[in-house]
């Protein structure tokens, strides 16, 4: 436990500022691990090191209710619906095998970023269970939680402290070797090397402003630290510069090499070559398998693929290619 309250401790102050200052906790989540108070159910299971398999069974999930909710440092509680919400899960049902990589695609407000939260317990899910490992994660050590999940999102979030500081919430004692090869790793460290303070330089509103591409190779960098065996990775739709693009693919496939990989995915290339494919919308899984068959299916995967995937060509559906003998 000294690995959970040793950096909560720490960011203490910190940790207030950004709570107020956030509505949803995932970004809090990513440098923290897991959201600030959750607690840990007594006599709670070790997910065996190292384990590679996630699995939904059935699960349901509706948002809390305002009433229901302890958010007593958030000012926009009020902003938040009295009634009971909608459900927005309902019924989500999968398995990633150790190694694999999924990509979960869907409208907007599908779910996608819903269901990648209830793995890392921002919430729990009203029915059914996640299973990390085998160990349903409302059981499990919030140590072997945290060891085990990685997590990236497109908003990546940087503490107004010093590079290394940064680093270190991933593995508190990084040495600098570890560090620069974490940064080397998803190519970032020519950037941090050309700064005058390197490690040392202090990131943020007063001190040096990352580009959204360069902090997402931060935390990708504090992934490869982390060495967690199950990755949630939410894809980058903001337009990066093509260079600063490229350099976050050449990261993210470093830091997925191995893993198990949960993608919400924004852009074919992923989608290519995913294990699987879950197709949410509004809440359930309607279609599930590979790119070609979805595609040939002429489902809502086909569509999706024709009007939404950052990075393919969008093609004319009335049009078909000629195809020359
Ligand atoms: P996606 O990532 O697929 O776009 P989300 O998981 O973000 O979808 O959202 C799914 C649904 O849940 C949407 O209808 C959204 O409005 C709703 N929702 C998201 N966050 C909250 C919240 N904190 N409170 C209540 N409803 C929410
Ligand atoms: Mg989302």
């Amino acid at each position: 436990l000294t690995r959970l309250y040793g950096p909560l401790t720490a960011l203490s102050n910190v940790r207030v500022d950004v709570m107020s200052a956030l509505v949803s906790f995932d970004r809090v989540f990513e440098v923290l691990d897991l959201r600030p108070g959750i607690e840990e159910k007594p006599g709670a299971a070790a997910i065996p090191h190292g384990a590679g398999r996630l699995e939904f069974r059935d699960v349901h999930f509706r948002y809390p209710s305002a009433d229901e909710v302890s958010l007593a440092t958030l000012e926009d509680v009020s902003a938040l619906d009295r009634t009971e919400n909608a459900p927005v899960l309902r019924g989500v049902d999968f398995t990633v095998e150790p190694g694999q990589m999924v990509a979960l695609v869907g409208p907007s407000g599908a779910g996608k970023s819903t269901t990648s939260m209830l793995v890392s317990r921002v919430y729990d899910a009203t029915e059914g269970s996640v299973l990390v490992g085998g160990v349903d994660v409302r059981d499990a050590t919030l140590d072997s939680l945290r060891d085990t999940i990685g997590v990236v999102t497109q908003d990546s979030h940087l503490f107004h402290e010093t590079i290394a500081e940064n680093l270190r919430y991933a593995r508190p004692g990084a040495t600098d070797e570890q560090m620069w090869e974490a940064l080397r790793g998803a190519q970032v460290a020519d950037l941090v090397r050309s700064l005058p303070d390197g490690l040392d330089t202090v990131v943020g509103e007063r001190g040096y402003r990352f580009s959204g591409g360069e902090k997402q190779r931060i935390a990708i960098a504090r992934l490869l630290l982390k060495q967690p065996s199950i990755v949630i990775l939410d894809e980058a739709t903001a337009h990066l510069d093509s260079e600063s693009e490229a350099a976050v693919q050449r990261a993210l496939a470093a830091a997925l090499t191995g893993r198990t990989a949960l993608v919400i995915a924004h852009r074919l290339s992923t989608v290519r070559e995913a294990d699987l494919i879950l197709v949410l919308d509004d809440g359930r899984i309607v279609e599930r398998g590979r790119h070609p068959d979805l595609v040939a299916a002429g489902g809502l995967y086909a569509e999706l693929y024709r009007t939404q995937f950052a990075d393919s060509t969008p093609l004319t559906p009335d049009v078909e290619p000629v195809i020359l003998p």
